[in-house]
């Protein structure tokens, strides 16, 4: 069965008139955005926030289960960026009705909703796949896929009703992978699983949605120096090998958080308006191959 609806003639698709630009100024401006997992400092979360509050966007909503820096990220956002409205949430991204609320909040306030960005995660559990139990496995795949799930399960239908134009409705769902849901990771079986799902969850809703102009993407970030990374690094360092981390990627380091929410930047704006149902790859590299280290 093919699940695309039958357009007809190509010319007479409403949604195809209306082809977004480049933007030549703040890439955001005015755009109403969700943004998840932003508690942590370093994290991926709070840079893409600060990116989209750059922007120009009209109104962030910067959510996660741990609010103990989320009045910090907001009093920092509000001094930096006066004209964006910075609104908190504490909420579990893979809880139904939290995810729902929050939705129901933007569209309540500001009628619009144009960025979901589903990016809370967790890292899995890093041992070897014969001592990670069933709960342990959902425990993951909750956090990691169930949230992203939501995200797109709440924000299209509302993105739907009340994008600018009706006959030209907009927005951007993104939930965050990794290059670990494209190929092996050595870490956790259960993590690299997550990921592989989510990407699986752009490919599929994006063409769901074929027909109502709104994208789907996932971001595959490689290593990035966040908080889930800090004990990875502070390991290798302990071992003398932390240069290892960086020589396996052809760039050879690993990424900023800035790097990633630069893509997610990108994604969410209209500029990416014909990226739909990709997994990008933001990883130095690190996925194009077998790094040969001299
Ligand atoms: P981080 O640990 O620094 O930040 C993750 C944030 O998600 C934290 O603030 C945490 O409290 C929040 N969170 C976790 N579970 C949640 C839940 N159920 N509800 C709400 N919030 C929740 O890690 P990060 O590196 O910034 O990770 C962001 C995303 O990027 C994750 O999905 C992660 O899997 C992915 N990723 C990270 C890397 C990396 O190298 N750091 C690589 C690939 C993908």
């Amino acid at each position: 069965v093919n699940p695309i609806p039958d357009q007809g003639n190509f010319e007479n698709i409403p949604r195809l008139k209306k082809v977004a630009g480049p933007s030549n100024g703040p890439r955001v401006k005015g755009k109403v955005v969700i943004v998840t997992g932003t508690n942590s400092p370093k994290g991926i979360g709070r840079a893409s926030a600060h990116q989209f509050a750059q922007n120009d966007a009209r109104a962030l909503y910067i959510c996660d289960y741990d609010d103990s820096n989320l009045a910090t990220h907001k009093r920092e956002m509000e001094s930096l960026y006066p004209g964006v409205d910075v609104h908190t949430r504490r909420f579990d991204a893979a809880d139904e009705q939290s995810v729902k609320a929050v939705v129901d909040d933007a569209i309540k306030a500001y009628g619009r909703l144009d960025v979901f960005f589903a990016n809370a995660g967790v890292v899995g559990h890093p041992k070897m796949f014969t001592d990670i139990d069933a709960d342990e496995f959902l425990d993951t795949m909750r956090t990691n896929v169930v949230s992203v799930h939501l995200a797109a399960k709440y924000a299209a239908p509302a993105m739907m009703k009340t994008s600018d134009e009706k006959k030209h409705p907009s927005g951007s769902i993104i939930g965050t992978a990794s290059v670990a849901g494209l190929r092996s990771n050595a870490g956790s079986s259960d993590y690299s699983a997550s990921k592989a799902a989510v990407v699986s969850l752009a490919q599929t809703i994006s063409y769901q949605l074929a027909g109502t102009g709104i994208r789907v993407n996932a971001i595959c970030p490689g290593v990035v120096q966040t908080g889930m990374t800090a004990p990875m690094y502070d390991a290798a360092r302990a071992r003398g090998t932390e240069k290892k981390i960086g020589q396996l990627n052809p760039l050879g380091r690993g990424a900023h958080a800035d790097e990633v929410a630069r893509v997610a930047l990108f994604l969410g704006s209209d500029e990416s308006s014909y990226v739909n149902g990709q997994a990008w790859a933001v990883d130095g590299g690190l996925s194009a191959g077998h790094p040969f280290v001299p």
